[in-house]
């Protein structure tokens, strides 16, 4: 039986393997998804057991997305331009390392038909720079960062030729497309806080990354405003279909992925244990 699985510390709740094991199902491909939590310490030595069972591909998430560059024998253009892999996957005897959150920001939009004119990333953290190299892949003209630590922003504004606005200051811009890239709204301490208190463009369409709870306090407030809006849950969706694909070769229905993955969502909110 193949191997697949997610690395990272600590692991907490993920969904991966839900979607996983579901693809493997529907294809009627024997294979396993497995969660390894894993320090950074212990990174190497994991790496070294990967190649040696040639476990089938993996997902990589925080924080090991910077630190297994080195670990793998070659990347695509994109987690070139991102500076981050989230996936390895073997090109025959190539490991491979990608970056499919680029895609996770990138079909949601591409998928509303229109492309935006300008951009506002929210953040400077690792999603960010996905959401960047997502408005750059995109083609959006004006694409604008703002973080609250305003140096992080304009580390990621250097690396893709794009402009920082002051985190006080975001406000006095009009972005078609906002993408909150922060913690801001996230379940627990932060639910009940938005990244965003300014007027919205006619056109604006709303991404809030963060998918736990599904409608956040910025999606809600930017529908009443009349924008359109883009849950976080489509990110993860598609990043983990693009996985799905560079593994396998195969195409998972997107809206039974959905569903089940809302599905699996709800549980998590609804258990006791959260
Ligand atoms: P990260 O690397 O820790 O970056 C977090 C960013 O948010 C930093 O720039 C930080 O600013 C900013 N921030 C944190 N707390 C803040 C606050 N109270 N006020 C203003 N800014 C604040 O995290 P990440 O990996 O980029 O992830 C960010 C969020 O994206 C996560 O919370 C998650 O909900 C979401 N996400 C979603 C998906 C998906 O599949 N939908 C995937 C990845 C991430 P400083 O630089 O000032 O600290």
């Amino acid at each position: 039986m193949k191997v697949y699985g997610i690395i990272g510390f600590p692991l907490g709740h993920t969904m991966s393997p839900t979607l996983h094991n579901w693809g493997f199902d529907e294809c009627g491909i024997t294979a396993e998804y497995k969660t390894w939590p894993t320090t950074p310490e212990a990174l190497p030595a994991f790496m070294e057991r990967f190649r040696n069972e040639r476990i089938g591909g993996l997902s990589i998430t925080i924080p090991h997305k910077q630190a297994v560059i080195p670990m793998v024998d070659r990347l695509t253009k994109r987690a070139e331009r991102v500076g981050a892999v989230n996936t390895l996957w073997w090109d025959n005897d190539v490991l491979m390392g990608d970056n499919t959150d680029v895609a996770g920001v990138v079909h949601p939009v591409r998928s509303r038909g229109k492309i935006p004119a300008s951009a506002l990333v929210l953040g400077a953290g690792g999603a960010a720079r996905a959401a960047v190299a997502a408005c750059r892949e995109l083609k959006i003209p004006d694409v604008l960062i703002a973080n609250r630590t305003r140096a992080k922003a304009e580390s990621i504004a250097t690396d893709f030729g794009i402009n920082v606005v002051d985190w006080s200051g975001k406000e006095h811009t009009t972005p078609e497309l906002l993408i909150n890239s922060t913690p801001l709204g996230m379940s627990g301490d932060l639910e009940n806080l938005r990244p965003w208190q300014g007027e919205y463009h006619p056109n604006c369409l709303v991404f809030d990354l963060v998918y736990n709870p599904l409608e956040t306090k910025l999606l809600q407030k930017a529908a009443s405003a009349g924008c359109e809006t883009i849950q976080g849950i489509e990110m993860f969706l598609h990043q983990g279909l693009e996985q799905f694909r560079l593994w396998t070769k195969q195409e998972l229905d997107s809206k039974e992925a959905r569903t089940l993955l809302l599905e699996k969502l709800a549980l998590s909110r609804n258990s006791p244990a959260k």
